[in-house]
């Protein structure tokens, strides 16, 4: 068989981890496209070293998938669930001091495991995303509790790890990674391959994750704020809105030589609304992963209504790891963490939009592209196999036109410095979405006829 490493690339499926370059130690490179993500170059890779990079490669079919991954590095646990993985315990919560939550994205216990990890002494240092030098954001290695604290919030935004892995590689030090599931896979399959550098990444920290957006989501968002994409120093995607629901957040922008920043309410700004999948990554197309089943431990938002209701921010907690469950226990019983106790049903609730663009979605999409004649990586969700309506399948369809289209649209815009070219473009795309996503036909006729039909109605 063909390394399929290079069908991936080909086919725009990759996210950019960087998995490969590290398993080829730099054979293979990494560079952020015209289209703001980063992709591996293969052009001059030989096939041996292509074979080495499709082990390691999470759309790649020699690359074990999550199950198998999950079989092999995460201990037996008491509990799994084919929407969650494999389990110890499941938690909603936050790090119970206000003061810190006002620099985390959700209830911050990401940044605080990670911070006891360090005081701990189990890790010594934390390979994670923060504020870059020459991009917006890229991973980091930190070693110390102020540079883990720093690097908080949440980064959507392209990445690759490479760099970052490569540093610390043979330095004979133990670390935590930070990683969406995709990039949690594709570092935990680099491990895999290579013992020394298992014996260093000691522990997976995972984000759950709707999907990858490109460096054009944060220069679109900045654009709106009034500040032109060559202009931008840095973002918070995440700012808090005191009083508000906790996914009604604000996106800040600070412009380069500017000290202030400048802040709107996300859902206020167009690309705001993740269903849309605007700059999303194509790789994402072909993702079943959304609570990063081969981490130790995997956090995301308690999107459920007891919780969103609270701005401060509420993190889902699932553990796979005996050490990571003591820390959190220990942590509430030393009044550092607040934590409720959560049903499987209720984490996979908490994802609900997730589960439908990833499951219900590939199974379209992934039907779809066996149609055309396409190439496709292999998935756990098989083609066709979740029965959808007309209407819905549509939906599923035109989300994905929109990412496909947005990446081209927007560099265009960039090119002719005009953000209403793009508007103007992307526009009746997001407005066709918006149709297919609200009542069909049948319902609105339901609704005007009960409307008629109400005792006292006008006719
Ligand atoms: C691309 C992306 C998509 C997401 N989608 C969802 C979703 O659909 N549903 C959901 O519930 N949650 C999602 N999350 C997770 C959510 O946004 C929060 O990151 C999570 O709840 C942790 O919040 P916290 O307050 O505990 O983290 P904080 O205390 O703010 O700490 C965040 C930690 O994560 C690290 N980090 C941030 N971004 C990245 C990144 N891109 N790669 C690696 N490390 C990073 C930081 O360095 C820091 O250590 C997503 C995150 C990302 C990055
Ligand atoms: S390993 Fe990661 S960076 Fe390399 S081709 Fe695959 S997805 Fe892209
Ligand atoms: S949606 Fe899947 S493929 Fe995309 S970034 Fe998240 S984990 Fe990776």
């Amino acid at each position: 068989m063909k390394p399929t490493i290079r069908k991936v690339v080909d086919n725009d499926m990759c996210v950019g981890c960087g998995a490969c370059a590290v398993a080829t130690r730099g054979a293979i490179e990494m560079r952020r496209g015209r289209h703001g993500f980063y992709v591996a170059e293969l052009a001059h890779a030989a096939d041996d070293v292509l074979a080495a990079a499709s082990r390691v490669c999470p759309f790649a079919h020699e690359a074990a998938d999550e199950d198998a991954i999950a079989a092999r590095v995460i201990e037996d646990m008491p509990f799994s669930d084919p929407r969650l993985g494999k389990y110890l315990s499941i938690h909603a919560g936050r790090v119970a001091a206000d003061a810190y939550l006002n620099d985390s994205s959700s209830g911050g216990m990401t940044s605080w495991l990670a911070g006891r990890l360090l005081e701990e002494g189990l890790v010594d240092g934390v390979i994670h995303v923060g504020r870059g030098d020459d991009e917006l954001f890229s991973y980091s290695v930190s070693r110390s509790l102020d540079e883990i604290r720093t690097r908080r919030k949440s980064a959507y935004y392209s990445t690759s790890f490479a760099a970052a892995v490569e540093a610390i590689r043979g330095d004979g030090l133990r670390y935590a990674f930070i990683g969406v599931p995709c990039f949690v896979r594709a570092a935990r399959l680099a491990c895999l391959e290579d013992p020394a550098l298992a014996r260093q990444l000691r522990y997976f920290i995972g984000l759950v994750c709707g999907h990858l957006k490109s460096a054009a989501f944060a220069e679109f968002l900045a654009w709106q704020c009034g500040v032109a994409p060559d202009e931008v120093k840095a973002v918070d995607f995440r700012v808090k809105a005191p009083g508000r629901d906790a996914g009604r957040y604000d996106f800040a922008v600070q412009r380069k030589g500017a000290s202030d920043w400048i802040t709107r309410p996300t859902f206020t700004l167009q690309g705001g609304n993740w269903g849309h999948g605007m700059f999303q990554l194509n790789a994402c197309n072909y993702c079943d992963d959304i609570f990063a089943e081969t981490a130790d431990v995997v956090f995301g938002d308690a999107w459920l209504p007891e919780y969103r209701a609270d701005w401060r921010g509420t993190n889902i907690a699932l553990t796979r790891n005996a050490t990571i469950a003591r820390l959190l226990a220990e942590g509430r019983q030393r009044g550092e963490l607040v934590l409720d106790a959560l049903a499987p049903e209720r984490a996979a609730e908490s994802q609900g939009g997730n589960f439908r663009h990833r499951r219900e979605g590939l199974a379209v999409r992934l039907a779809d592209d066996r149609r055309a004649g396409r190439w496709v990586p292999l998935k756990r969700v098989a083609p066709g196999s979740v029965p959808l309506g007309r209407r819905r399948k549509a939906l599923v369809r035109q989300r994905r036109a929109i990412s496909e289209a947005s990446h081209r649209l927007f560099a265009e815009a960039r090119a002719a410095a005009s953000l209403e070219q793009f508007v103007a473009a992307v526009q009746p795309l997001v407005a066709r979405y918006d149709r297919l996503n609200g009542p069909g036909l049948l319902a609105r006729l339901r609704a005007r006829l009960r409307r008629l039909l109400r005792p006292g109605a006008k006719h």
